[in-house]
């Protein structure tokens, strides 16, 4: 089991400075099975039950890092600093934005796509779960401007379709159609507005597009827009 300083930890969790850390356990903040913690300097063993174990201002302590966060993704908010308007990571805790390692968005939504959006602090997972060569399935809900004419689905299939400006063909998508100008549409890499521009190579435009699956992962039912919840190790294994 892993050691750390208590002022280390959670000042890495975002809960202030080690100075500020060390005022806190002094008046009595800072609790481990129910027992005040006075002197932040003292190492305690990181033990992955220890949120359930320690208080901080009488709150359990924050998820230890190698969270996923699985939240369901209003439109208008964007995953990028870059950009203007409200980020995603604006409905987390405000002292989540402070930790150490940062919490990062597996991928990207577009400002004007919804749905199912992880975040994590795990690198290692980040990268495995957008590598082109695991072939994570994302599925799509597309409303479309025009009605489908039937020629989508064999050219998104063919791994043939190039996207304007790139050099390499698309892999392989499914499509799915729901009816007139909706469809489902699974695919496993993640370009630039891919979906967007997969459509627009088929001379129609996406007006909607909502993101219902990533693997073999789901948008909860009832999720409102805004919502969010940790995902467990068993949900995390869903993805792959
Ligand atoms: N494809 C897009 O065009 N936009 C997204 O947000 C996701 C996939």
């Amino acid at each position: 089991t892993p050691t750390s300083r208590v002022d280390r930890l959670l000042s890495s969790m975002g809960y202030g400075s080690r100075t500020e850390i060390a005022r806190m356990a002094r008046r009595g903040a800072i609790s481990l099975d129910a027992v005040a913690l006075l002197d932040a300097t003292k190492r305690i063993p990181v033990t992955p039950d220890l949120s359930a174990r320690m208080e901080i201002g009488g709150e359990a302590l924050d998820p230890l890092a190698g969270m996923v966060i699985l939240l369901n993704k209003p439109l208008d908010m964007t995953c990028s600093h870059k950009e203007t308007g409200a980020l995603v990571h604006d409905v987390l805790p405000e002292r989540w934005r402070r930790r150490d390692p940062a919490i990062s968005t597996i991928g990207r939504l577009d400002k004007q796509t919804s749905g199912l959006l992880l975040l994590t602090d795990d690198g290692g997972l980040l990268h495995r779960v957008i590598s082109p060569k695991r072939h994570v399935a994302k599925i799509y809900r597309v409303n479309l401007a025009r009605p489908l004419d039937g020629t989508e689905g064999a050219l998104f299939a063919s791994g043939q379709l190039m996207l304007e400006g790139e050099d390499k063909p698309l892999a392989p998508a499914e499509l799915q159609v729901v009816s007139e100008a909706e469809a489902l549409l699974t695919v496993t890499e993640g370009r630039y507005h891919q979906v967007r521009r997969m459509f627009a190579a088929t001379g129609n435009h996406v007006d909607k597009l909502h993101r219902e699956r990533v693997g073999g992962l789901s948008l909860p039912d009832g999720m409102a827009p805004g919502q969010w919840k940790l995902l467990s190790d068993k949900e995390i294994a869903l993805i792959f």
